[in-house]
């Protein structure tokens, strides 16, 4: 999970991609770098 101190936070669902693709109903906030760096989805608007 992010460490949720940068200004960019964004509400996202985490994206596994193995061993098949699985889109998580948890939403977490991730900063820019996470979320360039990991696979996921805008989280949907509550
Ligand atoms: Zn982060």
């Amino acid at each position: 999970m992010c460490g949720g101190d940068a200004e960019d936070l964004e509400d996202v669902n985490r994206v596994y991609l193995l061993p098949e693709p699985q889109q998580l109903d948890d939403v977490e906030r991730w900063c820019f770098s996470c979320r360039s760096q990991y696979p996921h989805e805008p989280a949907a608007p509550a």
